[in-house]
């Protein structure tokens, strides 16, 4: 069984767009309420973050996902930061939500282009902005009563990224670009476990990293489809160890 780690609170925005994302997850969700437009703006957004998982896991989730900067910036200073529930981490549960997200989207989206009040852009644009917002709210509620990311586990996006680095896994396009956390000297890990007590979605970099990297010294990446390439391990790591890299830089360090 994994060992069981108590979420730990930590610095988790290390660059520009992590730090302030947030905002305009504020002007696409409130803002689309008066100038509906702007929800048009969101389809740009799944476009990418698709394409970019392609490449990179769920990389666009760690460092570019405006609700993630949302939930890591303010909502976690109010957080009781609880463990998620398993139950939120199921793949029965993460499958239903991704069902419902797209059959109620389909829904709405049908009804706006087949609808008659203002123009087909500010009713689909008010579609997106409205489904931005709710993201917002139901996140904000479930970061209140139990962690700042218990909606990241079964985000449909984040379902839909794992998806897609599925099939850039298959077809090699993730070989060059897709970095994962990395242990540079497995010896020289203190086995503190701050790794896994910080990490936003629960996952357990120690021991598995350590264990593997000692056993096969090739063996010396994390690769967990469900990691955001945050970089919050690394970042706390007191001995340093870990990194990111792509598989050629991580065999260059052996
Ligand atoms: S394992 Fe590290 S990089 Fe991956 S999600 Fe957890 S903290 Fe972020
Ligand atoms: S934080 Fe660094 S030193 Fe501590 S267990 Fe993780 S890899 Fe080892």
């Amino acid at each position: 069984m994994a060992e069981e780690f108590t979420p730990k609170k930590t610095e988790r925005s290390f660059r520009f767009i992590r730090k302030h994302g947030w905002i305009i997850a504020f002007i696409i969700g409130l803002g689309g309420q008066f100038i509906p437009e702007i929800g048009l703006l969101v389809p740009l957004v799944i476009l990418t973050l698709l394409g970019m998982s392609l490449f990179k896991g769920m990389y666009w989730c760690g460092n570019f996902c405006f609700h993630g900067s949302f939930f890591d910036q303010l909502v976690m200073k109010i957080s009781p930061h609880k463990k998620v529930p398993d139950i939120f981490k199921s793949k029965t549960f993460v499958g239903l939500i991704l069902i419902l997200f797209i059959l109620n989207f389909s829904r709405q989206l049908y009804f706006a282009i087949t609808g008659d009040t203002g123009t087909v852009l500010a009713r689909v644009g008010s579609v997106m902005a409205n489904t931005y917002l709710v993201v917002i709210l139901i996140g904000l509620f479930l970061g209140i009563v139990i962690n700042s990311r218990t909606w990241c586990h079964f985000c449909p996006m984040g379902t839909m990224e794992k998806f897609m680095y599925k099939i850039g896994k298959k077809t090699e396009l993730t070989k060059n670009y897709d970095q994962k956390v990395t242990i540079t000297e497995p010896e020289d890990c203190i086995e503190c476990g701050l790794c896994s007590q910080v990490c936003p979605f629960e996952l357990r970099p120690y021991p598995t990293l350590k264990e593997n990297a000692l056993a096969d010294s090739s063996n010396n990446q994390y690769d967990e489809e469900r990691c955001i390439r945050c970089r919050v391990c690394i970042e706390n790591c007191p001995a340093d160890v870990l990194t990111l890299a792509t598989e050629d830089e991580a065999k260059k360090l052996n």
